[in-house]
């Protein structure tokens, strides 16, 4: 829409409104990214800016929903898959009904889904969203890239899930965190069971064999116990951290929950030739 001049007041009232919204649609943390961050940090390839696709677009609302660390720390197991599924239901219907709002307010106003794949089998041969919540997220300041390669948050460390909503209302960016909350314990990366992640010397970021990763999620959906997520569970960063310290679950009782409802539990599920490969030939 062609939007009229708007004061410094006017937008910051907007931003507030859209706020209270996306908070009371569910949404556990919500911030703003103006669409100028992508080319001013350089960090993402050009194509999958958001104005590369829609060229209209000014904000990028991103909205997290949290990844309970009680049912995280059961993974791999129905629990936390149970968690994962609706937390996935709960970000799409979020931010579909934020846009629609703002549609609804005049704006123009849509959502970038979560993921973005059609199956697993996909991320194998090709580990690669269309688009990456995970920087939009920093550039909205919700949070540091993370040695695992997600968005670390002060309130949930890496255990929130993204979504973005792209729209052409002008309202004021939110500062990005200044300083990086991965302390590089390198939790994630001995946990890890696939060794996906290799440190460097020259970046926080490690180098991560995504395939491998994939290929394990692939083997653990034939079991009804995706996904993974190791790598964030044990992540010590985050306020829920705090809340429940350093293990929510006795290894007995994370035993228990594996046990019941997957086929873990029970026995002859097979996992895909290809998985079967990749896993075969990646673990170490
Ligand atoms: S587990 Fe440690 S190294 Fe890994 S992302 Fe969290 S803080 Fe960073
Ligand atoms: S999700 Fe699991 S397999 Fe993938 S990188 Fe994290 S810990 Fe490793």
């Amino acid at each position: 829409m062609e939007q009229q001049k708007q004061t410094g007041q006017q937008r910051s009232a907007l931003k507030q409104r859209i706020k209270r919204q996306a908070l009371r649609l569910g949404a556990n943390i919500v911030g703003f990214a103006s669409v100028d961050r992508w080319p001013q940090q350089g960090e993402v390839a050009e194509a999958y800016w958001p104005q590369s696709i829609w060229p209209w677009s000014r904000t990028v609302i991103v909205l997290g929903v949290q990844i309970y660390l009680p049912m995280i720390e059961t993974t791999p197991s129905v629990v936390y898959s149970e968690c994962y599924n609706t937390t996935n239901r709960l970000l799409d219907d979020t931010a579909y009904r934020l846009a629609n709002k703002l549609n609804q307010w005049g704006y123009r106003a849509h959502w970038f889904p979560r993921d973005c794949y059609g199956d697993i089998s996909v991320l194998v041969k090709k580990p690669e969203a269309a688009f990456s919540h995970v920087f939009a997220g920093k550039y909205a300041g919700l949070g540091t890239l993370g040695l695992n390669h997600t968005l670390i948050t002060p309130e949930y460390g890496p255990r929130v899930r993204l979504v973005s909503v792209i729209t052409d209302a002008d309202v004021p960016a939110d500062a990005m965190q200044e300083k990086d909350l991965c302390i590089q314990c390198k939790r994630c990366v001995f946990n890890c069971p696939t060794h996906a992640f290799t440190p460097r010397n020259d970046r926080l970021i490690a180098d991560m064999a995504k395939a491998r990763c994939a290929g394990y999620h692939q083997k653990l959906k034939t079991e009804f116990r995706y996904p993974c997520g190791v790598c964030i569970a044990v992540c010590p960063v985050g306020a829920d951290r705090k809340r429940y310290g350093m293990h929510s679950v006795t290894a007995d009782g994370a035993a228990h929950c594996r046990d019941f409802g997957s086929a873990n539990a029970v026995e002859g599920r097979g996992v895909p030739e290809e998985a079967q490969k990749i896993i075969d030939t990646a673990i170490r």
